[in-house]
């Protein structure tokens, strides 16, 4: 596996690739890599011919500065999980080398719409700001022809989308299942900072999103986000929220919309560290 830090190399070597005619598959994340990273590097290597990961924990993202600080870094066991995988190139930029302006510099704005102002971008302000502008300097690098990355990030997922419309980089994107632990939690590099019982206790938001799975054609949405709320909160959560949303759109729905797909979206809280995951209906 090659490593660049700089834009510079990282771009010729894969010019050079793409001169002989091979697909780039990228994969971007922010390091602390688990079994759910890695299975998007294998589905990206199933379609590509070189596979590209990057490693940058994007500081304009972060709208909670105790959250960036204490975001895990583990360098070493990644490079091992990225080679055993079979990535051909890692690219590790420093701050300084994404943000040649400075990250509180002149940066582009995107009008993500509607996207932005609902559950984690009502939350997260800003949040989907710094995404794109990390993402779209990511993909103006790599130029790949596949873009991989996780449903776990079900709303980031629909703002690269977005990205990819407004920008009209003609990369495809591929959003790939959830991993979970054996007890249903969302593998995330955020369960790094939970204790033992924790993960346990984190189990809980798994195991609510399958409660209103299984609701969802005979309870009234209200009575169903009620007792998820509820339930939450009784195993020790901060519910940021819990809703069920159109799976197309994120328009957020009181009652089933027939014929279109849904997706129940949770946030919340245990002890410091704040959760995300998200069932489709
Ligand atoms: P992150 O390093 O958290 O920014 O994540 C990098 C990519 O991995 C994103 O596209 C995430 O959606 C994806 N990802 C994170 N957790 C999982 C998971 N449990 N299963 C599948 N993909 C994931």
């Amino acid at each position: 596996m090659y490593q660049f830090k700089h834009r510079a190399a990282l771009q010729e070597a894969i010019a050079q690739e793409k001169k002989a005619g091979k697909r780039i598959g990228f994969v971007p994340t922010m390091g602390a890599l688990h079994e759910g990273h890695i299975s998007l590097i294998r589905t990206a290597r199933e379609y590509s011919d070189i596979v590209v990961c990057s490693i940058f924990v994007n500081p304009t993202q972060f709208n909670d500065p105790k959250d960036f600080e204490k975001y895990p870094i583990t360098i070493q066991e990644d490079i091992l999980q990225l080679t055993a995988a079979g990535t051909d190139i890692l690219f590790l930029p420093a701050v300084a080398e994404m943000y040649p302006e400075g990250v509180n510099g002149r940066h582009p704005h995107y009008d993500f719409g509607y996207l932005e102002t609902v559950l984690e971008g009502a939350y997260r302000p800003n949040h989907f700001q710094g995404v794109g502008i990390i993402v779209h300097k990511l993909l103006d690098f790599v130029q790949p022809d596949d873009l991989f990355m996780g449903q776990k990030d079900f709303q980031q997922c629909m703002i690269i989308k977005k990205l990819l419309e407004i920008t009209q980089i003609p990369a495809k994107l591929h959003i790939i299942p959830t991993l979970r632990e054996k007890n249903g939690l969302a593998m995330s590099s955020r369960n790094m900072r939970l204790s033992a019982e924790e993960r346990q206790t984190a189990a809980v938001i798994s195991q609510t999103l399958r409660h209103i799975k299984a609701g969802v054609g005979d309870t009234p949405f209200p009575e169903l986000l009620q007792n998820a709320r509820k339930h939450l909160q009784d195993a020790g959560f901060q519910v940021d929220y819990v809703a069920i949303a159109a799976a197309d759109d994120l328009e957020i729905l009181q009652q089933p919309a027939i014929g279109r797909p849904m997706v129940a979206l949770v946030a919340a809280k245990l002890g410091e560290v704040r959760l995300i995951d998200n069932m489709l209906l």
